[in-house]
């Protein structure tokens, strides 16, 4: 088997440049825990207006920084409300639950995204039978959804509708930059609707490590006791804040190389009798392979040996996102192989 080339299978696959390896290596450093990191404290005091909040939090994961939100907004017995494609409700080990003991409702609406009126059917009324509602999550983008970016007013529309319940409202803004790059929107105008927003850096934006909660400085003071309790709490994390400060000043902008890339994949694919191409707005791009006679696992192991990967979400359906290490020219390379894999699949 030949090595793995062209890896599609998710943005979080990229290797720290050259140049960010430098400004790892060149970072002034200091005690995190105490506040007492200079880099880290730099790059907080950037990212906290860039996100149109008060004050942030840097943490190890996006899975820490989603849940430490919902450790703060919600208490046991709480119900959170989500899209059912949401990466809190599905891929963090049930952890509302586990951690918070709040249960999450979910609601449906097309490639990632809910109305208004849908999170208003979702939303309990005051009643002690019922689970109250507390929190109401927006994935910017959707991941599963399709990379979908949210409408502003789509957003604030929710966004109003769960303020006029009383509900606390959480982004998980992953790819948050990967909407405003695509939208031309500034991040704050859709993080700063929202009460708490998470950031990630190892996605698009190319960090190893790194994730930003930013909410209210006394949402930010609440949060570091669960930051100190879940073992999040770091030392010379300078070296990791360096990393995604470098991320801000060199790798956001670019993401629109990888949303160009991305339409490419899609349009080519799109011409592959056999395949079906869900629309794209960002660097995500989810395809069918039921026209190949073949499951999406199936089809993803004849990719490997060529070099190829993307992932797998679904019987037939196959995810490839674009990222700072793949090329244009390994996005026609990977269509190629595509295409050979399907011509010997059906022949
Ligand atoms: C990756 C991701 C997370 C979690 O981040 P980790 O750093 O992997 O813990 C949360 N939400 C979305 C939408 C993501 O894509």
């Amino acid at each position: 088997m030949s090595a793995l080339r062209i890896d599609l299978y998710s943005d979080t696959k990229t290797r720290p440049t050259a140049a960010m390896r430098q400004a790892i290596a060149n970072a002034e450093v200091g005690d995190e825990q105490h506040n007492e990191d200079p880099t880290v404290t730099r790059l907080l005091e950037r990212i906290a207006p860039l996100l149109g909040q008060e004050a942030a939090m840097f943490l190890p994961s996006g899975t820490m920084a989603n849940e430490i939100a919902v450790l703060v907004h919600c208490r046991q017995g709480d119900e959170i409300i989500s899209h059912e494609t949401a990466h809190l409700f599905n891929f963090e080990g049930g952890a509302p639950a586990a951690l918070a003991g709040a249960m999450v409702s979910k609601v449906s609406g097309p490639r990632g995204l809910y109305d208004r009126a849908t999170l208003e059917r979702a939303i309990r009324p005051d009643n002690r039978y019922l689970p109250r509602s507390r929190l109401v999550v927006v994935e910017q983008t959707a991941n599963i959804g399709g990379g979908t970016v949210w409408p502003l007013e789509q957003m604030t529309a929710v966004v109003e509708l769960a303020r006029e319940h009383g509900l606390a409202v959480h982004m998980d803004g992953a790819r948050l930059m990967n909407a405003s790059v695509a939208s031309g929107i500034e991040p704050a105008r859709f993080a700063g609707l929202f009460d708490t927003v998470y950031l990630d850096f190892t996605k698009g934006l190319g960090a190893p490590v790194g994730a930003i909660l930013a909410g209210r400085k006394t949402f930010i003071d609440a949060a570091w006791r669960w930051k100190q309790r879940l073992g999040g709490s770091m030392r010379q994390a300078g070296i990791l804040a360096a990393a995604c400060l470098h991320a801000l000043d060199y790798h956001v902008d670019r993401l629109a190389e990888d949303h160009e890339n991305a339409q490419l994949l899609a349009r080519e694919l799109a011409a592959l009798d056999g395949i079906t191409v869900e629309p794209v707005d960002t660097n995500i791009v989810f395809f069918d392979v039921s026209g190949s006679g073949l499951s999406a696992a199936e089809f993803n192991a004849r990719l490997l040996p060529h070099g190829l990967r993307a992932g797998i979400h679904g019987p037939t359906r196959l995810r490839a996102v674009t990222h700072l290490d793949v090329s244009r020219e390994a996005v026609l390379e990977a269509v190629g192989i595509v295409r050979n894999v399907l011509s010997a699949a059906k022949g």
